[in-house]
């Protein structure tokens, strides 16, 4: 992954708090891991956290910079 801010920029921002920001993918960008576009970016604000899920989703994983990142996807 070579430039967060340019990935995020696309997306539109949902939540954020202590632990995470969350970025909803309305526009289709491409996972950066596995190439197919992802539905919401989780930016993890620290080295561990604990996130809970709601529905079944597959998740694709990088750090950028220290920070862990999720790509979910949703089941279809
Ligand atoms: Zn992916």
């Amino acid at each position: 992954m070579d430039d967060l801010d340019q990935l995020v920029s696309s997306l539109t921002p949902r939540e954020e708090n202590d632990e995470i920001k969350l970025y909803q993918n309305t526009v289709s960008v491409a996972c950066p891991v596995c190439e197919n576009p992802f539905d919401d970016l989780v930016v993890c604000k620290n080295e561990e956290t604990s996130l809970e899920q709601i529905e079944p989703l597959d998740i694709c994983v990088t750090v950028y910079e220290g920070s862990p990142l999720l790509f979910t996807h949703k089941h279809s």
